[in-house]
């Protein structure tokens, strides 16, 4: 593998950041078509870390489509286990090694049709540090769970029991992600003032696993939702908030820049 080839850009802590999860929406041809235009509208962003997230056999293809341009690749989903007979698994190694800096761990899709429970997810996020990849944690409440009033006592468990006693994180960087379940996919986003609610709720769980000063200096906070290029100024400039994780609106090249640059 040529080594200038890779498009891993080390995360900068306090970067912003706009991750585009493109899922398993796109077929090939439309998933590179997509890469060119990424290419050609977002090339001269600066000072704003973007992300792509296509599906793996397409990491290769679209990192060669990315070449010099300042675009970094990311996972949607790594591995629990380091290698081995885990058939159909890719691991954070190969990730890394085909030029990922970042994996989603833990999407509400996932843990909704793929019955990723929290253990399996502590493990992704062991496996991603060891091979240095920087983890995007996604948590939140489904829509039962808001009606309850259950909503902050969910977030609290999954940080809980995705993130106690993993040994490497005071040292390292990691991005949280809301994203409310119900929001995800529906063209219904959070209010402003639920998102600076979640944000304090983050803060205490993840100062009291850790420290305060962990999550001032080593979390970036996302939110992830229906975001679109007319929602996304409602949100940005929330304290804390580092960025966006886009899926619908990042199928689309235009809407994905519109995004991209309110966050200048
Ligand atoms: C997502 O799936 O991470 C997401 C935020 O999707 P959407 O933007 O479509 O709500």
């Amino acid at each position: 593998m040529r080594k200038n080839s890779i498009n891993y850009f080390p995360y900068n802590f306090m970067q912003k950041i706009l991750i585009a999860n493109w899922k398993m929406n796109l077929d090939v041809e439309k998933s590179l078509n997509l890469a060119k235009q990424y290419k050609k509208n977002l090339r001269t962003l600066k000072g704003l870390e973007l992300v792509v997230a296509p599906s793996i056999p397409l990491i290769i293809p679209i990192k060669d489509i990315f070449g010099s341009a300042k675009i970094s690749l990311s996972g949607q989903n790594v591995a629990a286990f380091s290698e081995g007979a885990y058939t159909g698994e890719v691991s954070a190694k190969m990730l890394k090694q085909i030029g990922c800096g970042y994996s989603l761990v833990g999407h509400s899709e996932r843990r909704q049709h793929l019955v990723e429970a929290d253990e399996m997810i502590h493990k992704k996020i062991v496996q991603s540090y060891a091979a240095g990849i920087t983890p995007v944690l996604c948590v939140g409440e489904s829509l039962k769970e808001k009606e309850s009033g259950g909503r902050d006592a969910v977030i609290i468990n999954q940080l809980q029991r995705a993130l106690s006693k993993v040994e490497a994180l005071p040292d390292k960087e990691i991005i949280i992600a809301y994203e409310p379940v119900w929001a995800i996919g529906t063209g219904v986003s959070v209010e402003r003032e639920d998102l600076i609610h979640v944000e304090r709720i983050i803060k205490r769980a993840l100062s009291s696993l850790y420290s305060e000063n962990f999550y001032n200096e080593k979390v970036s906070l996302l939110y992830g939702g229906s975001v679109n290029s007319v929602n996304v100024s409602v949100f940005w400039g929330i304290d804390k908030l580092a960025g966006f994780l886009v899926g619908t609106s990042s199928l689309e090249a235009n809407e994905f820049l519109k995004i991209a640059i309110q966050m200048k």
